[in-house]
This record gives C-alpha cells, structure tokens and sequence, in this order.
C-alpha cells in the first residue's frame, strides 16, 4: 500500500488511483455471482430441510405438553400465511428416496401419543387451513381410555388429511425392553391399527423418543419404511430414516415466540452446522 501511493504521488495520482481502483473493482464484480452460487450448491447436497413440527396435547392444561388451541390456531395461520405446505409421512419418504419431489417450505405437523383433545381441538383448526397432520397413537390407548381418541375419530381423521401411525401398544420405553417386548410393541401395534385403519401403517414414532440403533433395526425388521425420533433438528437426506428428527413444540410462557424461533432458526442454525451431529 505504502510502495503504491508514493508511486502514485510522482505520476498523476487520480489516473493511479482510478486504474488501481478498477483493478481492484471489476474482478470483484465479475465474480460476485459465485460465492452465492456455491452456497445455494452446498444448501442443496442434502436436499430440502423439512421441518417436522412435534405436539401432543392441545388443550388449555397450562403444562408444557398442552398448546393452548388458540396458540395453536395461530401457528398454523402463520404456516398457512408464509406459504408452508403440509405433507405425509410418504411424501417425506418418497422424498428421502429420490421418488417425489416435495413442495416449497415442507412442514409435516405430527401429534404423539393420540389424545382426544386433537379430534376436539386440533382437527378442525387443521381442517379450516386445508393442513394434512400425522398422528401417532398408542394403539393400545385407543378406545381404552377416555382422553384418548377412540377408533372411530381415528377412522374420520385418517380419511381426511390427517395419517393415523404407531407409537407403540402401551408407550413403554423402548430402551428397557426385551427384544420379544420390543418385536411385540411394534409389530402388534402397527397389525392393530391396520385392522382398524383398513390400510397398510408404514410409520412409528419412539416413545419417549428413546431408541438405539438395534431398536431402530428392529423397527425395520418389522416392516416400518421410517420412524421418528424427538431428537432436535430438520429431516434432510443426511437423516437416518429410522431416527428422523423433529421439533418439538411446547407449552411456554410465549408458546408463539418460542414456535416462531424454531420454525426461523433451526435451518440456518443447520446450515452452520450447529445442531445435527
Ligand atoms: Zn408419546
């Protein structure tokens, strides 16, 4: 720098400035264009992140595994207002496969365990915004016990959006199972709610979102295409189809600031690298 200006100084100094000022300039114009590009290419190795919202309870209980129905409602009006579009457990997978490509902004909205308060409360939020959602029941809940949908509100919900999946018979943690406990969970859940359901139930959530990777093999062995996990993060094709991530929407003292940040951050927090391991 210092060698330059005392050239400069000698021989017409605006003239040095300008052609040193163009050299500097045009070559940095030139190939803006290409830091962009190879960023948008290293977004897309791993394909669409699709955010894979998890819920249980919507309701007014005031616990953290309770949204409140109008927090709810606004949630899934900030989906509908921002152009997400809902998808199926098969769209993703397909997706993961390389068979279908997913719309713009994929979210897939689960519930966990099969309340009743979903029917009563969920359902016809979803239904008003057109959303399709997922729920996994514990089949062995079902019918059972009077907080939890009965067969019939499964039946209604699964032939209008809403895919009805397993989490398990009776929502045992999976990791203090014996392998015979485990094949029984899976497999007797996932023949139960095909016999309700009158169709073939291809997905299973972990209860409790516990699970390894003999679990996961397991899950496979028993005829599952994917399952879910509560581990934090977005499903890209860098996930484990047996341990796909989710994020998990709680109850919190600001349930719609709380949604928002995870729905906004968690891609770019990805991107950086900085949650999936
Ligand atoms: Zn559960």
């Amino acid at each position: 720098m210092r060698i330059q200006m005392g050239r400069a100084r000698n021989v017409r100094p605006w003239k040095k400035l300008l052609l040193v000022l163009m050299i500097l300039l045009v070559p940095l114009l030139v190939t803006s264009p290409r830091p962009l590009t190879a960023r948008m290419v290293a977004d897309s190795e791993n394909g669409t992140k699709v955010i894979v919202l998890n819920y249980h309870k919507i309701d007014n209980m005031n616990i953290s595994l309770s949204v409140l129905p109008e927090d709810f409602e606004q949630q899934m009006q900030y989906l509908y207002d921002h152009g997400y579009h809902t998808i199926t457990p098969d769209d993703l997978y397909n997706s993961l496969e390389g068979t279908e490509e997913l719309p713009e902004n994929p979210v897939l909205i689960t519930f966990d365990d099969g309340y009743r308060d979903n029917y009563d409360n969920a359902y016809p939020i979803l239904k008003k915004y057109g959303f399709k959602a997922t729920i996994f029941v514990v089949t062995g809940f079902l019918g059972k016990y009077p907080n939890y949908l009965t067969w019939d509100m499964a039946r209604e919900m699964d032939a209008n959006g809403i895919s009805i999946e397993s989490h398990t018979v009776d929502h045992k943690s999976m990791t203090d199972l014996t392998d015979d406990q485990l094949r029984a969970e899976l497999v007797d859940s996932k023949k139960q709610a095909e016999k309700e359901l009158g169709h073939s139930v291809d997905y299973m959530a972990y209860p409790t979102g516990t699970y390894n990777l003999h679990i996961a093999q397991l899950v496979k062995d028993a005829g599952y295409k994917a399952a879910f996990t509560i581990k934090y993060g977005n499903v890209d094709k860098a996930s484990n189809i047996y341990a796909l991530e989710r994020v998990p929407v709680f109850h919190t003292e600001d349930t719609n600031k709380s949604f928002l940040e995870r729905i906004r951050y968690t891609p770019i927090f990805e991107r950086f690298g900085w949650i999936k391991s």
